[in-house]
């Protein structure tokens, strides 16, 4: 039973795809247009996951204290202690350091004037 009917299907198909005339065609694109769905939905999704993947580990934090990694961006969930203060301080120190260093290159220059015999 379920070989003929395998085989009437086969035929169908056979001449639906072999007939020429728009049944053919729309079967045609439709074919290709699963197979070209089945293909690249895969990719699409490994993309979005990729997308989502890098976002989650941007918004990541871990805490410096017991080392939990969270989302949170105020508190470590597991022991209270402040991460945005101290993470987001960071580049700003950085950034006042460079400074520093111009005025204590200023401040170097004028050094060696009063010390040169
Ligand atoms: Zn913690």
């Amino acid at each position: 039973m379920q070989r003929s009917n395998t085989w009437i299907w086969l035929l169908l198909v056979a001449v639906v795809l072999l007939a020429p005339g728009p049944a053919g065609r729309f079967l045609l694109d439709l074919v290709g247009g699963i197979t070209l769905a089945l293909l690249l939905l895969p990719l699409l999704l490994g993309a979005a996951g990729f997308v989502a993947w890098q976002v989650i580990q941007r918004r990541l934090r871990t805490c410096e204290t017991c080392g939990f990694t969270s989302m949170a961006t105020d508190q470590c969930p597991a022991c209270g202690s402040s991460l945005g203060g101290e993470s987001s301080a960071q580049p700003g120190t950085d950034q006042l350091d460079v400074s520093n260093v111009t005025i204590d290159v200023q401040v170097v220059d004028g050094d060696p004037t009063s010390s040169d015999p």
